[in-house]
């Protein structure tokens, strides 16, 4: 029976690629070594790197005039870090917006303000994050450091469908966005953002790796405080090594990247991800049995919490999925309910599996 993981991250990996990582685990092409066990500065993890950088900025159709950096802690540290490299573009103290769509965007903002002024331009708190705020009713500030959105809600389920335009109202301030669960999922046009980044272990690769991607002009603004080794000049300036950066991680990276060129690339993966939330969200809108709340233009393609009406019949449900080898479709605790995550390398046949499931589960005891 075929194991599906629909764990929100870490998450599944393509099978592939954990196949070559085995076979390549005691002795990387003939290097006699383990990846893990080699200098970050030596010949052999130096084309590691450099093949991994490359095929992201290939992958993800990064402008020249961007800088990719590969950091630690996470998108949860970068909440500090941003703020702390691009706070001082203004005088002190400054003001950033946020749009509240969710848990980790509420994450973020209140990070930020640790340092700064924070400006919620929107939020859809009071709709228990629903959907995304119509970009009508944002109340910019004239003259934000920067404007943070967190494009795709891991927790709660809701993407944006649009990629707002702030030049205008905001004095030409950089969009920065967190891209932790969707990024490599879908098409992005890189050049309507100052910064995008996430966390690797959703959509990428293992935990342990943050990828930072940011316009050239927005470096070299970090206030007295920011600690060296998350001064974006100072990563980018060393080229990702100012610390020794997280090794294996970004090997498993670099081998998701050559299979999602494999794949066809991100277009084609957009595609596979489009057919894979349909096949999903037409169930749950077919039946009464199992809920969405999320709003029809607001909805994740990578992250699907559902609830079934009678909620006693949960751990039923969970109980049943495994038997079928349907893992970790329990919902985050702060939602309840079931959450199903379908990333890249969820394949088709996973979500067939899920749907087939369901529905048998449903004739059983509706
Ligand atoms: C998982 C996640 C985070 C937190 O990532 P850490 O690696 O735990 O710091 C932040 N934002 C989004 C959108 C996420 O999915």
């Amino acid at each position: 029976m075929p194991i599906y993981n629909f764990s929100a991250g870490p998450a599944v990996l393509p099978q592939e690629v954990l196949q070559q990582a085995a076979a390549e685990m005691l002795d990387w092409e003939g290097s006699g070594m383990s990846v893990m066990e080699m200098s970050h500065r030596g010949k052999e993890f130096m084309s590691i790197l450099a093949a991994a950088q490359h095929d992201f900025r290939e992958l993800f159709a990064v402008p020249a005039n961007y800088k990719l950096l590969f950091m630690q802690g996470g998108a949860i540290a970068e909440n500090a870090i941003i703020p702390l490299n691009l706070l001082g573009r203004k005088s002190q103290p400054a003001t950033s917006d946020y749009i509240n769509t969710g848990s980790w965007s509420t994450k973020s903002l209140k990070e930020a303000r640790r340092y700064g002024n924070v400006n919620v331009a929107a939020s859809s708190e009071d709709s228990h994050f629903a959907q995304i705020p119509e970009r009508d009713s944002w109340q910019l500030s004239k003259d934000p450091a920067y404007v943070h959105i967190c494009t795709n809600e891991t927790i709660d389920g809701v993407e944006y469908q649009f990629t707002p335009d702030i030049a205008a109202e905001t004095n030409d301030a950089p969009l920065v966005a967190d891209m932790s669960s969707h990024i490599l999922s879908r098409v992005v046009d890189v050049s309507k953002y100052g910064v995008i980044y996430g966390g690797a272990q959703k959509n990428i690769g293992p935990a342990g790796l943050t990828l930072v991607v940011v316009r050239e002009d927005l470096l070299g603004y970090a206030l007295p405080a920011c600690p060296s080794a998350f001064n974006w000049k100072i990563v980018a300036d060393n080229d990702s090594m100012y610390n020794t950066p997280p090794t294996y991680a970004i090997y498993i990276a670099g081998l998701v990247f050559q299979w999602l060129k494999k794949q066809g690339g991100v277009a084609v993966m957009e595609q596979r991800n489009i057919a894979k939330a349909a096949l999903l969200y037409d169930y749950l809108d077919s039946t009464d049995f199992y809920r969405t709340k999320i709003a029809s233009n607001s909805r994740s393609r990578m992250n699907v919490p559902f609830f079934l009406a009678d909620e006693a019949l949960n751990e039923a449900f969970l109980a049943g999925a495994k038997e079928n080898g349907l893992l970790q479709l329990k919902g985050h605790k702060s939602v309840g309910g079931m959450r199903a995550s379908i990333y890249n390398a969820m394949p088709l046949a996973g979500v067939q599996a899920l749907v087939a499931y369901m529905k048998e589960f449903e004739k059983q005891r509706a």
